[in-house]
């Protein structure tokens, strides 16, 4: 039976990485061919020039060259970690250090969660650092020194661990204490827990990485407050954020739920923008909102949340499953199990949720025009990102269809130009 589980999973990670690897090259060739053809997407021939569009090209093929060795790299990774003996090792290991400590049994499965990540923590850090100071630096988007490099990854290290111990602790109590049914109970607990994070996040978390400043009173300013006001869009206030502290990438999004709902800017954005754009980059935001777009890609990952829950409980009671991967059963084997072989299974969701990501960028675009009523504004908003974002311009039609969670700038800015604008 364990030979048969290893050749199943075995057969659907091959095809994953097949899949994956294929769809980058694909990307790869077709972007080198329509540079030697010289073609630039209509509306961006005169928008953007020869060396500008150079650029973005050269930015994408050493993006996608990168991601064919970084894709081989994790894979190798993966597999080390399932069939070197590692789980089983790393299992004796964490039962040794939770030992002398009382509740060591759920100190035991914590140890080994977290140990885990660890691990692939580790094992990410050279494509990491080649992604930051390598790629990033050559085009003149890295900002991060290696100081603050470092003191990043600490940070993250020290929130893992605060938010992560409590959470497996309950959940590894939960998956002990409430018999058949646990999971519905897993499951209201991680959903709540979801909740409590979006409204922790802007608040506390997010100022320990960045510094978040009232946006200066102003035109930029005044004219966001009227068009919140105008649309009902209410927000405990608009921040400016340092992310030019990191990367020169551009961006803005609004975070929180409810009374704790902020509007965030990057200073990038703020610099590299007009008035007009700006205020068209947050009325598309606030078109997010204002569709529910946020509130129906919760329901859809809860609703996938609350399957995979059921189907991990599931396999609690599978020994042969267990077995095939060098471990004994127990729940936090079972948590770690789930995890890592889930990915051939909800690989094949991505392309779905970023269909349904694409539709919702479209109407918020929409809903921008018609509360501006102008698409211009949008329009030269997104110009703006995509040149100096380096975005590619011509994405293989399958790549970005799997890939992209937003639609190409040409595709937004055809559907821009025949949105109605009233
Ligand atoms: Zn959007």
């Amino acid at each position: 039976m364990e030979w048969l589980i290893i050749a199943v999973f075995l057969g659907l990670f091959t095809l994953e990485f097949f899949i994956e690897f294929t769809l980058n090259e694909l990307n790869l060739r077709y972007v080198s061919a329509r540079r030697s053809e010289k073609f630039i997407p209509a509306y961006f021939s005169e928008k953007i020039s020869p060396a500008e569009f150079d650029k973005s090209v050269e930015y994408t093929l050493a993006k996608g060259r990168f991601a064919r060795w970084t894709e081989i790299y994790g894979r190798c990774i993966a597999l080390i970690v399932l069939f070197s003996g590692l789980l089983g090792w790393l299992d004796q290991v964490s039962a040794g250090i939770a030992q002398p400590f009382p509740l060591n049994l759920y100190g035991h499965g914590i140890v080994f969660c977290l140990g885990l990540g660890l691990v692939f923590s580790f094992a990410g850090i050279p494509t990491d650092l080649y992604s930051t100071f390598g790629l990033e630096a050559r085009f003149g988007f890295n900002k991060m020194t290696v100081g603050l490099y470092i003191v990043d990854k600490l940070k993250a290290l020290i929130l893992a661990l605060l938010i992560g111990i409590p959470f497996l602790f309950v959940v590894l109590w939960l998956m002990d204490a409430m018999g058949h049914y646990w999971w519905i109970w897993a499951f209201a607990f991680i959903s709540g827990f979801q909740l409590l994070m979006i409204v922790i996040f802007p608040t506390f978390i997010a100022p320990w990485f960045n510094k978040f400043e009232p946006l200066k009173e102003g035109e930029l300013r005044n004219r966001i407050l009227a068009l919140a006001d105008r649309i009902g869009f209410k927000t405990s206030g608009i921040y400016a954020m340092d992310g030019s502290k990191r990367s020169a990438h551009s961006n803005a999004y609004f975070t929180g739920i409810g009374k704790t709902k902020r509007i965030v800017l990057f200073d990038t954005l703020i610099e590299q923008m007009t008035v007009d754009q700006g205020v068209a980059v947050l009325a598309h935001e606030m078109g997010h909102y204002k569709m529910k777009h946020i509130r129906r890609m919760l329901i859809v990952q809860s609703i996938f949340l609350l399957i995979g829950l059921y189907i991990l409980s599931l396999l609690l009671d599978y020994p042969p499953l267990f077995l095939a991967f060098g471990l004994i059963p127990s729940h936090h084997a079972a948590l770690v199990l789930f995890s890592l072989l889930s990915g051939p299974a909800t690989f094949y969701l991505g392309p779905f949720m970023n269909l349904l990501s694409r539709r919702h960028e479209y109407e918020a675009d929409h809903f921008a025009v018609q509360t501006l009523r102008d698409g211009k504004p949008m329009e030269e908003a997104l110009v703006n990102l995509t040149v100096k974002n380096l975005a590619n311009l011509t994405p293989h039609p399958w790549y970005s269809a799997y890939h992209y969670s937003h639609p190409t700038p040409a595709e937004r800015i055809s559907a821009i130009q025949i949105s109605p604008k009233s």
